[in-house]
């Protein structure tokens, strides 16, 4: 077994063997990378999670954050990792070298992502944050703004944030009140309180740049109006040398369920009457240009469902392996028999399975939308690049939900598994939980996701995202249909895929029909449906190659019968991936594709009973 974090063998997979990243070093955009390059940085990257990152999960979790007179300290073990991070280019190695990055593409970068957040999650929101502000600066900001505050955050020498948030503008993020009021000299006057904002005040840099969504007076309400201004802790003076603090104060920060050592802030914007803010951007551009950190960020999040997942998995499996309780089933008349390992038992077994064929299905997914940018880039046509960018827009909200649902489930069966000890602070699976629920929950909440995906994904380009994705699937099923081991799950993937299609059929006749309820009443369900259908797809793409190649195996080594195919799995570590490849997408698609027919059927008989009932009619 490799580290504790990430099954580094599944990430190789995808990258080499499923995705085939070589045709993207072929390209002029990516040309300067080999796949030799990627395995470095990978294993730079593996090695700085689990020998600097990793050992703050814990202490980070336990000491957090905390205020006093105002001054915000992050837990003080983050200090030396977030500096060597820093210096070693992680906050943007996917960034083209203009910007200080490196121009890694997007696949591989992801999977160096997966590795940190795995390794704390509430750590890398500090980079991570920053590096999004950075992005929007760079995007959208002019030079002068570049100079001033994009360089010094993608440096790490300053932070960021992203600030949408009030108390009255949580989803419905148009009723925000913050208010920006014009200057002579063209800037702004900033007044307004923000919630929530993580990574909002700390003492790890000496300034923290916020973008911040704003209303200029006088501007139309709802989301419309909003404009968004560069709002920096500590002014920036020409020179780039900090002048007077800018009148952002932090007025306390969250205690919360989990990422302890992220500090959740309220932040006071001009409460002197004294906070400069630069408009960024065109005015009234503001949801826009958040949509761009938005869009960068719930992809990020999913990254974090994926790979706090992968870690509760990965101690999962080395803990059952262990853990030695009870005696197996079939020495149940045996009064002398011994107690085995809990990964010998049928349910802990099964429970391994549904978290590890989820965990490399969520990976292939968060893989599959990066693998997405870096296809568009690279597209040789316009055509080939909307069908890449349609792809990722439709898998944005999935991303982001599908992934969060499904890893926090794999963090719950975790402690399962643990048993006792796993609701117990000595084992960290119950930190995997606790920093893992969040990511439900912030970025837009799952439900505000699966709005989004049935209310403006599915109809995109006309349907064309769908349609291409439908192509996929058949694909897929064709090819798998002549393996004659994965021959029944791919007939289970067209039953389900085809149950799916007509789902947002029956979606688009309501809305004609006047029934704008039914898509929206059922939009999480069918989110789910979607994911199931998509990573089953996945899954068995990737089964397809894994049997390709372990038959190969088998037939180099001369090997027929089913015990010598089992004793080469138990020596040789690439049979054993491969076979476990095969094995998670059987799984999976008898597990959870053969119950989304009926799911979507459920869907179709359009029942509203939540609807109908009086509000009253809920409880006593
Ligand atoms: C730890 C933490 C960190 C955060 N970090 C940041 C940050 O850095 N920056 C930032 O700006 N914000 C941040 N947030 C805020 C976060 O994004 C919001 O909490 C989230 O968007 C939900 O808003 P709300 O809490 O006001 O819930 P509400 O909007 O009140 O939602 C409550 C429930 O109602 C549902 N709901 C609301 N409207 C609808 C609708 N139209 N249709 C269906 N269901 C609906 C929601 O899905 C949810 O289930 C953070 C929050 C937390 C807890």
């Amino acid at each position: 077994m490799g580290n504790l974090l990430v099954n580094t063998k599944d990430q190789q997979f995808l990258l080499f063997e499923q995705f085939g990243m070589e045709k993207i070093f072929a390209s002029e955009a990516y040309g300067g990378y080999s796949k030799d390059d990627v395995l470095m940085i990978l294993s730079e990257a593996e090695k700085m999670a689990v020998t600097s990152i990793f050992p703050t999960l814990k202490e980070g979790d336990e000491e957090g954050c905390h205020i006093k007179d105002g001054k915000v300290t992050v837990p003080k073990c983050f200090r030396e990792p977030f500096k060597k991070y820093c210096e070693a280019g992680w906050i943007n190695p996917m960034d083209s070298p203009d910007v200080g990055g490196q121009g890694l593409p997007h696949t591989a970068g992801y999977a160096v992502s997966e590795l940190f957040c795995a390794a704390n999650y509430a750590f890398v929101m500090y980079p991570g944050l920053t590096h999004g502000a950075a992005n929007l600066i760079n995007v959208y900001g002019n030079e002068e703004q570049k100079k001033k505050y994009m360089e010094k955050c993608f440096s790490g020498e300053w932070t960021g944030t992203m600030c949408l948030t009030e108390p009255g503008a949580g989803s419905d993020v148009g009723a925000l009140k913050t208010t920006a009021k014009r200057l002579p000299d063209g800037k702004f006057l900033i007044t307004g309180t923000k919630c929530f904002i993580s990574a909002g005040d700390h003492d790890l840099t000496p300034n923290i740049i916020h973008p911040v969504l704003a209303r200029i007076e006088g501007d139309p309400a709802g989301t419309k109006g909003i404009s968004i201004f560069i709002v920096p802790k500590v002014r920036v003076n020409d020179d780039g040398s900090l002048g007077e603090p800018n009148d952002v104060n932090c007025g306390g920060i969250e205690h919360k369920m989990g990422i302890h050592g992220n500090a959740t802030c309220t932040l006071n914007f001009g409460e002197d009457g004294k906070c400069i803010g630069e408009l960024l951007g065109e005015e009234r551009s503001g949801i826009k240009i958040m949509f761009q950190m938005m869009n960068e960020a719930r992809l990020g999040v999913g990254m974090q469902g994926v790979a706090i997942g992968s870690a509760a998995f990965q101690h999962a499996v080395a803990y059952a392996k262990e853990r030695v309780q009870s005696t197996p089933v079939w020495e149940m008349k045996n009064p002398n028999a011994k107690a085995v390992t809990i990964i010998n038992h049928p349910d802990v077994r099964k429970k391994l399975m549904w978290m590890k064929s989820h965990s490399e299905g969520i990976r292939a997914l968060a893989y599959f939308s990066a693998y997405c940018m870096d296809m568009s880039k690279i597209a040789g046509s316009e055509a080939e690049k909307a069908n890449w960018e349609g792809y990722l827009e439709l898998l944005t909200p999935i991303v982001k939900a599908y992934s969060t649902d499904k890893g926090l489930l794999i963090c719950s069966l975790a402690m399962d598994v643990y048993g006792g000890y796993g609701y117990c602070a000595e084992y960290p699976v119950e930190q995997f939980l606790r920093d893992e629920k969040i990511a439900c929950i912030y970025e837009g909440t799952n439900g505000i996701q699966a709005l989004d995906f049935v209310g403006r994904k599915l109809g995109q380009r006309k349907g064309a995202n769908v349609m291409n994705m439908a192509g996929t699937v058949q694909k897929t099923i064709a090819k798998c249909k002549n393996i004659p081991e994965l021959a029944k799950a791919a007939a289970t993937l067209e039953e389900a895929s085809n149950a799916c299609f007509e789902v947002a059929m029956f979606f688009a006749a309501a809305g004609k029909g006047g029934d704008f309820i039914a898509p929206i009443y059922n939009a999480c369900k069918y989110l789910e449906l979607f994911g199931d259908m998509v990573v089953g797809n996945l899954l068995l793409e990737g089964a397809a190659i894994a049997d390709e190649k372990l038959n190969a195996m088998y037939e180099e080594k001369g090997l027929t019968t089913i015990g010598k195919k089992k004793g080469l799995q138990r020596e040789d570590a690439d049979a054993a991936f491969y076979a476990g490849k095969i094995a998670s997408a059987k799984f999976f698609m008898n597990e959870i594709v053969t119950t989304v027919k009926a799911r979507c059927e459920a869907i179709k008989a359009n029942d509203k009973s939540a609807m109908e009932l009086v509000d009253a009619g809920f409880t006593f």
